[in-house]
């Protein structure tokens, strides 16, 4: 048998999960697969770390997993620099949450009700009050929250900062589809790529993100994709200067949010809805997302539109990822995807739980609710 360990899809949750297993020597050869590296949600997220701002009523759990892995991120983050000589970009000048209808002003209390009992920081200001904070907002903003802690990254220079650092750490990454996980006597004996080659390996983890589903029965119906797009925009010479802060606002009851990146940039996002593997961004996301992002932040009418863009979200029944190895599937099969919305969050965490699962410790446990021994109570989609 190869001293092997097959990783399956290159998004952040597959490429961290690829170098922690190279950086920690846990098979002669690690190889990561997939037929686009990074080309899936990883590379169109927002890039928001705001597990507060971003939890919806009744998700404690994904609210606690998500607040674990913002504890992890500026160590995870200065080890991924560390790794691969390259920046992440980063940033930490927190979220304004903000609303421009008195309706949406629950909003804002259900967020600092969460923060109150996490006795974390916010600040409740007035919509003057954030302006002064962040000029680009514009006169319909009627009320804002200052979250400090929140982070946000470069989801794009995440994801090659990611590849750089696997790579340094001897991962072998082959451009090719998997077809399925393949097995013998109760245990994985590999893969089989789509060109009909197999590849052995004493394990396989899956990290397909939201394709993940087909690549064993074990895993039909855990993962399905929930799609999102986003647009990119950039200011011009004589625009307002874009926000510094990440902005969410609520706006006739649709979340929209603005993402700064470096040089005058914002990724304005998200839709979400459920569309199958249907990746065509659509007028109405686009007209939707510009008219929201507009009403918040009015000088982005001005602005460069340089990308738009969609993919999948990869969802579970409960919301929260499938860690670990499955009731009822092969020996040596690690489950790895179900990130969600948050999956960029998350990776901080999931390179903890990873290293513990490939090296047989337990796990931290801050993780127990993505933990895959759940499986069996978990609704299935067909
Ligand atoms: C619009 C949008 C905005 C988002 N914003 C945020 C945010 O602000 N913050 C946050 O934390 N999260 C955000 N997310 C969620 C986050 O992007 C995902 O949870 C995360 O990227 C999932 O990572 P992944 O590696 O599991 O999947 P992906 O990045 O989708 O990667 C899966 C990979 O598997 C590969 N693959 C598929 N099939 C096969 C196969 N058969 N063989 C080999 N490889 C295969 C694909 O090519 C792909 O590269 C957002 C998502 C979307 C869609």
């Amino acid at each position: 048998m190869d001293d092997r360990t097959v990783v399956v899809g290159a998004g952040v949750v597959g490429t961290t999960a690829a170098w922690v297993a190279a950086r920690d020597h846990v098979a002669d050869e690690v190889v990561l697969v997939d037929p686009d590296p990074g080309s899936g949600a990883s590379w169109v997220a927002g890039g928001m770390l705001a597990p507060i701002t971003e939890a919806w009523p009744g998700e404690r759990p994904l609210l606690e997993l998500g607040a674990a892995s913002l504890r992890r991120w500026p160590a995870f983050a200065d080890a991924v620099e560390q790794a691969s000589g390259r920046p992440v970009g980063l940033r930490r000048e927190g979220t304004l949450a903000v609303v421009v209808d008195s309706a949406d002003r629950e909003d804002l209390d259900r967020i600092v009700g969460h923060l109150q009992a996490w006795g974390r920081d916010a600040e409740r200001l007035t919509g003057r009050e954030t302006r002064r904070r962040e000029p680009a907002l514009g006169p319909a903003v009627r009320a804002g929250l200052a979250v400090p802690d929140d982070l946000a990254v470069d989801n794009r220079l995440l994801l090659a900062a990611l590849r750089a650092a696997a790579e340094r750490a001897g991962v072998v990454v082959r451009r090719e589809s998997v077809v399925g996980v393949t097995e013998s006597r109760g245990a994985v004996s590999g893969v089989e790529l789509r060109s009909g080659e197999r590849l052995g390996a004493e394990r396989v983890v899956v990290a397909a993100g939201a394709w993940s589903a087909s690549l064993h029965p074990a895993l039909a119906g855990l993962v399905r994709p929930v799609k999102g797009e986003i647009l990119r925009v950039r200011a011009r010479a004589g625009s307002l200067p874009p926000p510094t802060r990440t902005v969410r606002a609520s706006v006739a009851g649709r979340a929209v949010y603005a993402v700064p990146r470096d040089g005058g940039r914002l990724v304005l996002g998200a839709t979400q809805y459920e569309a199958g593997f249907n990746a065509d961004v659509t007028v109405g996301g686009v007209r939707d997302l510009l008219a929201d992002a507009e009403r918040v932040l009015p000088g982005i009418a001005d602005y460069a539109l340089e990308e738009t863009a969609a993919s999948f979200r990869p969802g579970t029944a409960d919301n929260l990822p499938v860690l670990g190895a499955l009731p009822g599937a092969p020996g040596g099969l690690l489950a790895c995807f179900g990130h969600g919305r948050g999956g960029i969050l998350l990776t901080a965490l999931t390179a903890d739980v990873v290293a513990d699962l490939l090296a047989g410790r337990p796990v931290p446990a801050e993780s127990a609710a993505a933990s895959a021994s759940r499986v069996a109570t978990l609704e299935v989609s067909s």
